[in-house]
This record gives structure tokens, C-alpha cells and sequence, in this order.
């Protein structure tokens, strides 16, 4: 493989580029990145960074911050070979699903990483990630052409796509999981990529910048009242909701449930229904708990993650103005997000 790259790190900010200051973790400036991690040094291909102000905590990412990452990506396509988005663990997974609807057309490997130790921590595992995914992001085809021309996410060895990714554990550095899908790349002495599950190189990026945020979700659960599943399915400003049912897409079957879903459903709302479990599909054929809701109009997520799930309706519903049609494209498999 060829390895001649250039590859832009954009610094967001997040635990990988934290230190402790005495009165918990604050960003360091990323200037001091190559202090920090001399082996970038032995890179030897061009390595240049652009680092967000403020830097953020991800628990505060906002549409806006991925509609400026990917204006940075826009700005700077045809400059760099590959791209690494330094990002906290919390939301990369929201992020990395956003980012893969919105770059259309990719040629050219989108890769976060973060850490869940401070890079300047004597155990870190942000080293290992940040160089890896600069690997990933760099690694190209005997023809010239990107390995992994897709939004990824490199963490504890694993590069998983970003749309089918999930934050699992808080405190693991194996903190990632992808739980649908197997991992496009595993990391030993040598990084194995599964050529087969990376998606086809795009010919032209075309970014979609407009997200419709009127989204909300909500979480099904013993003990549910009525006036919270009334509040959040016949809100107001509330285009779309996701129903996080239980098992293979099943919720209460009691009628003021399902009554309240189908008034939610004729009065034009979108709904998805994503399934609480980590893996697994969604089937509302399955059982008549499952069916009632698909009989009142509920569309399935498949095996969709909330993060991908969320991240498809902000990008259908910016770019489509008509429900149905949104309802019509939910059901596709548009970016790998799902297994169709
Ligand atoms: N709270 C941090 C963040 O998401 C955690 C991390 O980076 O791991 O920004």
C-alpha cells in the first residue's frame, strides 16, 4: 500500500487533549501536540491541525459543531488525503453519524478518535488511538485510493463505522462498540481491514449542511404514564420521534398507547421505532405488541443505533420537507447505517 499522505487533525477538544490543571481536566493547547506525542514526528507525510475555539467538552456538541467540522472537511478536501477529527468520547458516536449523512460522496477516509485517558497521562490509550487512526486515515489502495473512504471511528484498536457505532462503557478503554456490524479494521502487529464491509469510494463530495433538530426520543418503560408518552408524541414542535421499544420493536399494548401513537402518526408526525437492546433488529411483524405499532403507521429503524437513527431524521428532515417522503428514505440503507 501506498503511503504517501497528507492527513489534517481537527481538534475539538475532549479528555485526549486534556490535562490536569489542579482543579480537574482543562484542554492544553494542541500546539503542543508533538511535545505531547513525539510519535507524530516519524510520520512523514504532511500532518497539520486546525483546533476548535473554544474547545469542548463533547457533552455540549450541538448540530452547529458538525456543520463546522464538515465546512472545515469542505474547505479543506482537496488539500489533505484523509481526515482525523480528535473528538470526546460522549457524543463521537452522535457525531460520527451525523458527519456520515451529511458528507456525501466521500473519496477520502472522516476518522474520530478521542481517549478516555488525558494523551499527556502516563497510561493514556489516546497515543495509540491518534496515531492509529492517522494510520487508517492515511492508509491507501495499491491505485492511489483511500482503504477506508468513509466517517469512522478509531478506538482500542478498532476502527468501527461511525454510523453503527455506540458508546458501551464509561471508565473501558475498550469503550466502542459496533454492535451490528463487525469492525471495518482490527489493529495487531499489522492493521486488517475488511475490505468487504468498507463502503465504495464516492466520485464528488457533496455536503448537506441543513439539519431539522425537531426530533425527540422517547424511551418506552414499565411504569410509562400517559401524560409523558402524550407530551413527547403529540408535542409541540416535534416533527419526528424515535421510540426506543423494547426487544424486536415492541411497546405497551394497551389502547391509550396505541392511540396515542396513531393520533401521533395521523397528525403527520414521523415516528421510528429503534429497538433498546444493543443488537438486533427491529421485526414489528413479530409479535402483535410489534404489529399494532406498525399498523398505526410507526416505521421500523431496522438495526439502526439511536446515534444513527437521530442522526438520519436530522439529515432527512434538513434536506426533505415532506414527512412521507423522510418516512420513505428512513427505510433505505443510505450510508451503512443499517443492514439492507
Ligand atoms: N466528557 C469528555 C467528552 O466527551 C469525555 C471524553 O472525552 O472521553 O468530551
Amino acid at each position: 500500500m501506498k503511503n504517501k499522505s497528507a492527513i489534517l487533525l481537527i481538534y475539538t477538544g475532549g479528555t485526549i487533549g486534556m490535562k490536569e490543571s489542579g482543579h480537574g481536566l482543562v484542554p492544553f493547547d494542541f500546539s503542543q501536540i508533538p511535545v505531547e506525542v513525539p510519535e507524530l514526528a516519524k510520520f512523514t507525510f504532511k500532518l497539520e491541525s486546525k483546533t476548535f475555539d473554544p474547545l469542548i467538552d463533547s457533552s455540549d456538541v450541538e448540530p452547529a459543531m458538525w456543520q463546522k467540522i464538515a465546512g472545515i472537511i469542505e474547505e479543506n478536501y482537496d488539500h489533505f488525503d484523509g481526515f482525523v477529527v480528535l473528538h470526546g468520547t460522549d457524543t463521537m458516536a452522535y457525531s460520527a453519524s451525523a458527519l456520515s449523512f451529511m458528507l456525501d460522496g466521500l473519496s477520502k477516509p472522516v476518522i474520530f478518535t478521542g481517549s478516555q485517558l488525558p494523551v499527556g497521562s502516563l497510561r493514556t490509550d489516546g497515543k495509540e488511538n491518534l496515531v492509529s487512526a492517522i494510520e487508517a486515515a492515511s492508509a491507501k489502495n495499491a491505485d492511489g485510493s483511500a482503504v477506508v473512504p468513509e466517517v469512522a471511528i478509531w478506538f482500542n484498536s478498532k476502527l468501527l463505522r461511525g454510523n453503527r457505532a455506540t458508546k458501551v462503557n464509561s471508565t473501558s478503554f475498550d469503550a466502542f462498540r459496533s454492535p451490528n456490524l463487525p469492525p471495518l479494521a482490527e489493529a495487531g502487529i499489522d492493521i486488517h481491514y475488511n475490505t468487504h464491509l468498507i463502503r465504495k469510494s464516492g466520485t464528488e463530495l457533496r455536503v448537506h449542511y441543513n439539519l431539522d433538530t425537531r426530533v425527540a426520543i422517547l424511551k418506552v418503560h414499565p411504569g410509562i404514564t400517559e401524560q409523558v408518552a402524550r407530551n413527547v408524541l403529540l408535542g409541540e414542535g416535534i416533527r419526528a420521534v424515535i421510540l426506543e421499544t423494547y426487544g424486536s420493536g415492541n411497546a405497551i399494548s394497551k389502547p391509550w398507547f396505541t392511540d396515542i401513537v396513531a393520533e401521533s402518526a395521523r397528525s403527520g408526525r414521523i415516528l421510528l421505532n429503534i429497538t433498546q437492546c444493543l443488537a438486533g433488529e427491529v421485526n414489528m411483524d413479530l409479535y402483535a405488541t410489534g404489529k399494532a405499532l406498525q399498523e398505526a403507521g410507526v416505521v421500523s429503524g431496522a438495526d439502526i443505533t439511536t446515534e444513527g437513527g437521530l442522526a438520519k431524521l436530522f439529515y432527512l428532515m434538513g434536506e426533505y420537507p415532506d414527512n412521507e417522503k423522510v418516512k420513505s428514505l428512513l427505510q433505505l440503507n443510505l450510508k451503512g447505517e443499517i443492514s439492507k
